[in-house]
């Protein structure tokens, strides 16, 4: 067989087949067309999961008669002025995107009174004024091998969904509406939009975060800033999969190991492996030190510095798990008011456009207008206290409060737990000297493993010294504190025993002195009154990585309302 050179239509399709994978990757890349050529409102409309029609509508810039022309072939883009590939500010530059749908299916473009007619290439008038509608019929049909490995209408729609959803969070500021169905109204709190993407249990169990970072190293990326923004969830609320999990670098969704791998490595100590926390996480890198155009879907990026970059986030989300639950209600309340910002106001009416020229009357008073009462989901005062007014306490197990919220549920062990380790940690224990010293009888080699550590155990509250070879001696301890010390001995020499004088000794300690103090004061099968049960509540509202106790499990459940209400199927 002798070499030769392919004609365009098929080096077309072959690249539709890395660009135009399914019918939402379509969607995708004329959503993202849209938002570059300044569009505030997008409408998309898809028949039978984008096989047979995808229709989207924008009120952006549109093209002239000469982009218009241009637009389809391959490597045509207005979005690398120069020939600077990383100085990229848009959604995509490779200029695939157009020429590859336009040769897996029938492709029209309307834009300032044109018409383009993709596989012929040729320009009518029309009717259409301002913005740009880019119509695709019968997707995939002239690839019948493609249109094979489509999977149900259904299951094509999903993907649709998750990519106007990723889309939606990218831009909050833009508004979507899908099918008539799907709405993301612009110009509201961004709490809205995330809650209308990620579900009613998103409401006031995110945590905001917010960090910025400045390189001052030698390096030749000194001076450079790193911001990330965005809110990730309470550890008590997660999700069986990462589906509610969205990063964005510098505004594009992206599915990139570095950031999925400091996600999890932040929520390492309170979370399990099996589960995944909610996130919407805007990072701000400068265009020089990150390739987003790797992979012709664009999701994939590479950073100049990733170890930088997965250090950074670590830290940032660390701290906002961090925050005590009272600071978080109080900024959260903001968030609820402030309308997102608009990138511009638009006199174009798209939604109106869109009604003549579909026939679907999509303008609702939900759409497109400022906050308005009736639509926002109420927040409880911020003064009012997150986990609520104590009611009474269950199986000597669980306290049970009302919040605004609904009903809260504490595991009353996993919550003391968690205040006493935090409170070990920040040195607010109160110690007492005793007056006739406490011993206990351990093995000649406990007592010489725990005499290598007194330094830690007395940033633990705890002065212990030998008291003959098989026994120490306690001085000083944690004011009302008693348990089985043997026990706790034993367990703490073992560990050192075992591990030897590793940086991570206090933090263990402290676990184990947390344990071991739960077991002797709140523990699970003990029966407390209100007044103590109030105490503990207003606890862990002001402890830090309140959500979950030092194990990873959850210290309290929020049931809403509704999902009382649907217990008893009150719609
Ligand atoms: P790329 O987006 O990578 O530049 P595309 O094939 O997706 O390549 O689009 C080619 C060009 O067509 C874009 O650079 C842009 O100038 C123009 N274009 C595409 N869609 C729109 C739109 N909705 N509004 C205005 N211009 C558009
Ligand atoms: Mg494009």
């Amino acid at each position: 067989m002798s070499v030769r050179i392919l004609p365009n239509n098929l080096i077309d399709q072959i690249a539709a087949g890395e660009v135009v994978e399914r019918p939402a990757s379509v969607v995708k890349e004329l959503i993202e067309n849209a938002l570059d050529a300044g569009a505030d409102q997008i409408v998309i409309d898809v028949a039978d999961g984008g096989r047979t029609l995808i229709n989207i509508v924008d009120n952006g810039g549109g093209m002239s008669r000469d982009d218009l022309q241009k637009c389809i072939q391959r490597h045509a883009t207005s979005k690398l002025p120069d020939d600077d590939l990383l100085a990229i500010n848009s959604m995509g530059f490779r200029g695939e995107a157009l020429p590859s749908i336009a040769s897996v299916g029938d492709m029209t473009i309307d834009t300032n009174g044109m018409q383009l007619d993709c596989s012929t290439g040729e320009i009518k008038p029309s009717a259409w004024e301002g913005g740009t509608r880019v119509r695709v019929e019968n997707l995939f049909s002239k690839t019948p091998a493609r249109l094979k490995f489509l999977r149900t209408d259904r299951a094509e729609m999903m993907s649709v969904v998750e990519v106007v959803k990723k889309l939606a969070l990218a831009r909050p500021d833009v508004g979507f509406i899908l099918n008539n169905k799907w709405r993301y109204p612009k110009g509201r709190p961004i709490m809205d939009r995330i809650v209308a993407v990620m579900g009613d249990d998103a409401c006031e169990r995110m945590l905001n975060v917010e960090c910025r970072v400045l390189n001052d190293g030698e390096n030749n990326i000194k001076n450079s800033t790193l911001k990330l923004t965005g809110f990730i969830s309470e550890p008590t609320l997660r999700r069986a999969s990462s589906i509610d999990q969205y990063l964005f670098v510098n505004g594009r969704p992206v599915k990139d190991k570095v950031l999925v791998g400091a996600l999890r490595a932040a929520y390492m100590d309170v979370m399990s492996a099996r589960e995944f926390p909610l996130c919407v996480l805007y990072l701000e890198v400068p265009p020089r030190e990150v390739d987003v155009n790797v992979s012709p879907a664009k999701t994939e990026v590479h950073f100049l510095e990733p170890s930088r970059v997965r250090a950074f986030i670590i830290k940032t989300l660390r701290d906002a798990l961090a925050v005590p639950m009272a600071r978080n209600a109080e900024h959260r309340e903001r968030l609820w008011q402030q309308p997102t910002e608009q990138s511009f106001n638009s006199n174009n009416d798209i939604l109106k456009v869109c009604e003549q020229a579909i026939g679907i009357r999509y303008s609702d008073p939900a759409f497109g207008q400022g906050p308005d009462s009736e639509y926002r989901i109420p927040y409880p005062d911020a003064d009012e206290q997150p986990l609520g007014r104590v009611i009474g306490q269950v199986g000597n197990k669980y306290i049970i409060a009302e919040s605004a919220k609904g009903m809260v549920v504490v595991d009353q062990h996993a919550a003391h737990e968690r205040i006493v380790y935090e409170k070990l940690k920040n040195r607010e224990i109160k110690t007492q000297p005793l007056l006739s010293p406490i011993v206990v009888k351990l093995k000649p080699e406990e007592v010489q493993a725990l005499e290598t550590i007194g330094a830690e155990l007395s940033a633990s509250g705890l002065k212990v010294s030998e008291f003959g070879p098989d026994a120490v001696a306690i001085y000083e301890k944690p004011a009302d504190w008693d348990m089985d010390w043997a026990a706790l001995f034993r367990d703490i020499a073992s560990e050192v025993l075992s591990h030897g004088h590793s940086s991570k000794l206090s933090e263990k300690l402290h676990l184990k002195l947390a344990n071991h103090a739960c077991h002797y004061s709140v523990r699970a099968g003990q029966k407390l009154d209100l007044c103590s049960m109030d105490a503990l509540l207003r606890d862990i509202e002001k402890t830090e990585r309140a959500g979950s106790c030092n194990h990873g499990r959850p210290v309290y459940k929020i049931i809403q309302i509704s999902e009382i209400d649907s217990w008893f199927e009150r719609l």
